[in-house]
């Protein structure tokens, strides 16, 4: 049985202020009712506040990267110790502005997975086709080999910490949605490719989540294709009523 998802990608937006204010506007208007994990990933520095916020509600706190060292000379870096340590459990790794702006290669983050499990963290691992590989009909090879490359070295023990962020990076901030059809036929791909490495038990409990300019107004139908399991919101997760709407729509 799988894990329906929403979670609000914040990248590099929100203060402190205006971060306690959408986590309160979340509070009052998330239903109460909903079997949607619901997750938000501030900016680093608003992690901790974060996190006492939400401490008796039903929203985790995701972190959106993490150094891969354990520790030591990399000013500027977070590790995961030290985000296990403020109540962080979760972290994004892979993000396609990551790999395409901080040039973050399949190994790297191959890397990082590696270190966020070796400290039992959950990994939303995100990966997906540019549009050049569409334009040239490889988008389900690019997709195979980032799996493959970033993630398909794990032992299958490691697969109940893994949820699978499909984002075609040409939907990503775009106002462009891949069709649901379109979400469907890659999820139903990732589903089967993880099916032929790992088994059917590993492909049918894995979360799958659709990502790329998810609005209250197409997640539904997005949301109702067999082998999407959520969402992972950019945009629309900076404004209270579109994200609730979205989880409402899951
Ligand atoms: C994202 O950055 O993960 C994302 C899906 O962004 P947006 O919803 O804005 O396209």
């Amino acid at each position: 049985m799988r894990t329906k998802i929403v979670a609000g990608n914040w990248k590099m937006n929100k203060n402190a202020e205006q971060t306690e204010d959408l986590i309160n506007e979340l509070i009052d208007k998330l239903p109460t009712d909903t079997d949607v994990k619901v997750v938000i990933a501030p900016t680093f520095v608003n992690l901790a506040s974060a996190v006492d916020h939400t401490e008796f509600t039903k929203i985790r706190v995701a972190a959106q990267n993490m150094h891969q060292a354990e520790g030591g000379a990399f000013t500027g870096e977070i590790s995961a110790d030290m985000l296990k340590s403020i109540g962080v459990n979760t972290v994004i790794l892979g993000h396609s502005e990551r790999r395409a702006y901080f040039h973050e290669t399949d190994a790297l983050i191959a890397n990082k997975v590696e270190t966020a499990l070796k400290h039992e963290m959950t990994i939303i691992f995100c990966f997906g086709e540019e549009l050049k590989d569409r334009s040239t009909n490889s988008h389900f090879n690019i997709v195979e080999g980032q799996l493959r490359d970033g993630i398909f070295n794990l032992p299958e023990s490691a697969w109940s910490n893994i949820i699978l962020a499909y984002e075609p990076v040409w939907a990503i901030g775009t106002g462009e949605t891949a069709s649901p059809e379109q979400a469907q036929e890659m999820h139903e791909f990732i589903r089967e490719t993880v099916r032929k490495q790992y088994g059917s038990q590993v492909a049918d409990d894995v979360s799958i989540l659709y990502g790329g300019s998810v609005k209250p107004d197409n997640a539904k139908e997005i949301f109702s294709k067999p082998d999407v399991d959520g969402g992972l919101i950019g945009g629309a997760a900076l404004n209270a009523n579109d994200f609730v709407g979205i989880v409402n729509a899951m």
